[in-house]
């Protein structure tokens, strides 16, 4: 089973859906267009249930197989939201908003899921059942969180869960996968270090909030270097120290230091997030200042099934000829985590060859990888749930 036939015929449509859903960008909740285009193309292909308003803008469509001796039921999913960047490609497709873009792909990844459902309703050569899932909110939104809470396992009754991100610098249309952990949890910090301002010439009437934050900056690193073990993957960033004065001879009140922290297992996450609550205290209180702590929760880890993960780089050595099957893991955040913790399931890169990075204002989706894109999906269902 190379690239399917069908999908070099139903190329030149798939990618006119694409382009025209990366010049109509929209962002994490406000897919209205794309979700109104989803439910009007799952429709006419002829899908036996289309289910709008899951996870607020989120679309799923149902397709029966010929037969459904199996019982199975498999989802599909992809996402649709676009990016708060503004687009500097060039293409007389680009978007059509100013500081809305397509940077990440999800106008292909939509696009290929809806060439899959076209060619899945017209052939239905499977035994089971296949649910269709558009999400929106995947850049930050948690809008993959908000369909789970909807409760769209239980209602399509799904027991795997399928997920597809186009990558840069994988060749194009080739696959690459890895089980377990393969995309980080994504959580972030406020830390506000209280101190007592006043003059730059006068310290000590005051307490300085900026000599005890250069010393928590550093001192933070040492949950990566002194607290993990050293062969877990974690990344402590912090990204943003801001004082509550610009002038050159105040002491400020306070500032405040944000960033993000990365890991892969649960205790890591655990271990980071007491270990910047107690080190933040600690260096605040050091220096006569107190360390106000916001821990705000992001993204779980995206955890492959292993069973799943092997059956998916199965049908993506089919498609391609070959799949990486101990891809790098990447310490980005992929809100398919929520669904993947719900459900058994795999998610696979698919190449976009040489090209910008996703959020980058150059990047733009490569429609060549739709033949193999699309054909992945359709193999999942037909070969999982193999006809009768
Ligand atoms: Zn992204
Ligand atoms: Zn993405």
């Amino acid at each position: 089973m190379p690239v399917k036939n069908r999908f070099a015929e139903l190329l030149p449509e798939i990618t006119e859906w694409r382009r025209d859903l990366h010049e109509n960008p929209e962002i994490l909740f406000e897919t209205h267009r794309t979700s109104a285009l989803v439910e009007e193309k799952l429709k006419a292909f002829g899908c036996d249930e289309v289910v709008t308003g899951i996870g607020r803008t989120g679309v799923v469509g149902v397709i029966r197989g010929k037969t459904d001796t199996s019982g199975k039921v498999i989802g599909l999913r992809a996402d649709m939201d676009a990016l708060p960047i503004h687009e500097q490609t060039g293409l007389d497709y680009a978007s059509k908003t100013p500081g809305a873009m397509h940077a990440c792909g999800h106008d292909g990844h939509t696009a290929m899921l809806l060439g899959a459902a076209k060619y899945l309703a017209e052939t239905r050569n499977f035994d089971g059942t296949a649910i269709i899932i558009f999400q929106p909110a995947e850049e930050g939104g948690g809008g993959g969180r908000e369909m789970c809470e909807d409760g769209m396992m239980e209602k399509f009754g799904i027991q795997e869960v399928y997920g597809m991100h186009n990558w840069p610098g994988i060749p194009l249309g080739q696959f690459a996968i890895r089980p377990g952990a393969f995309f980080a949890a994504t959580d972030q910090f406020e830390i506000k270090v209280v101190g007592r301002g006043g003059h730059g010439a006068k310290p000590h009437q005051t307490v300085d909030p900026v000599v005890a934050s250069a010393h928590m900056v550093s001192a933070l690193q040492s949950i990566a270097s002194r607290n993990a073990d050293p062969v877990d993957e974690i990344v402590v960033s912090v990204t943003s120290i801001e004082s509550s004065s610009k002038a050159f001879n105040v002491i400020p009140a306070f500032v405040t230091l944000r960033g993000t922290i990365r890991t892969m297992t649960k205790a890591a996450r655990e271990l980071a997030e007491t270990r910047l609550k107690a080190i933040a205290t600690g260096a605040a209180a050091t220096f006569d200042a107190e360390a106000e702590i916001k821990w705000l929760p992001g993204y779980p880890a995206m955890v492959n099934s292993e069973e799943q993960t092997a059956f998916a780089a199965s049908v993506a050595e089919k498609v391609a000829g070959s799949c990486e099957a101990n891809a790098p893991i990447t310490m980005g955040g992929e809100d398919f985590a929520y669904m993947l913790e719900e459900r058994p399931g795999a998610y696979i890169l698919v190449g976009n060859g040489d090209s910008a990075d996703v959020h980058n204002p150059n990047y733009n989706f490569n429609d060549e990888a739709i033949p193999a894109g699309c054909s992945w999906w359709a193999g999942i269902i037909e070969e999982r749930m193999p006809a009768a």
